[in-house]
């Protein structure tokens, strides 16, 4: 089957951005330099730092613990972690018996506050539709190999409601301070993708790829 479309290739994600910000700017729907503002800030503040500071809050002080597993945004918040878009952030906990894992099928929410922006596989087609139809399957691929023993729930974000996983504490770990754990969790810890090790291993993340299911 042939398509007869004509198909011309998108200009350049940064040319095309470029062209947004022209537009808007020249008929005066965002303030000069707003990009730029925009980006710096997006940078800045931001990171899956962030949330790495409330897991090991969590994992440190069980008080701090129930308050972020009851009222995330809040939690957040004490650490000065203020969400923007999201108005609630759902923290998930991870135990031995249930793994949470994040996505955003319609597009690519996170909780930027605390988890920064999402990264380019989060983004994209495969990883959304995998994720809901073969969890484990992709799990595997991207290098967490859960046992059938433990169950697997998929989270679906919206525009108002962000979530962040709660990963498990890693053994090893006890009398550990908050920023020596902190430096140990990851964003893909913190999305449901990966466990938090106590060695950090690789250093780039597998892409996900289609799979073969559906094509
Ligand atoms: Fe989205």
């Amino acid at each position: 089957m042939s398509d007869r479309r004509q198909r011309v290739p998108p200009a350049p994600v940064s040319d095309r951005v470029r062209a947004v910000d022209e537009a808007l700017t020249e008929k005066q729907l965002v303030p000069e330099g707003f990009l730029d503002d925009t980006a710096a800030r997006a940078e800045q503040e931001l990171s899956p730092r962030n949330g790495a500071q409330v897991v090991a809050r969590a994992w440190a002080d069980p008080a701090y613990r129930a308050r972020l597993l009851a009222d995330g945004a809040a939690a957040c918040a004490e650490l000065g972690f203020h969400a923007g878009d999201e108005k609630y952030i759902v923290v998930l906990e991870n135990t031995l018996t249930l793994h949470n894992v994040i996505v955003c099928t319609q597009c690519s929410c996170t909780a930027w506050s605390v988890l920064g922006l999402p990264p380019d596989w989060y983004k994209s087609p495969a990883y959304r539709a995998r994720v809901v139809r073969e969890p484990r399957a992709l799990l595997r691929e991207m290098g967490l190999d859960l046992p059938e023993s433990v169950a697997i729930r998929v989270w679906d974000t919206s525009g108002e409601t962000r979530y962040m996983v709660l990963p498990l504490r890693p053994a090893g770990t006890e009398g550990w301070g908050e920023e020596q754990l902190a430096a140990l969790v990851t964003r893909e810890a913190m999305i449901g993708v990966a466990r938090v090790r106590i060695q950090k291993s690789r250093g780039e993340f597998p892409s996900v790829t289609q799979g073969g299911k559906d094509e």
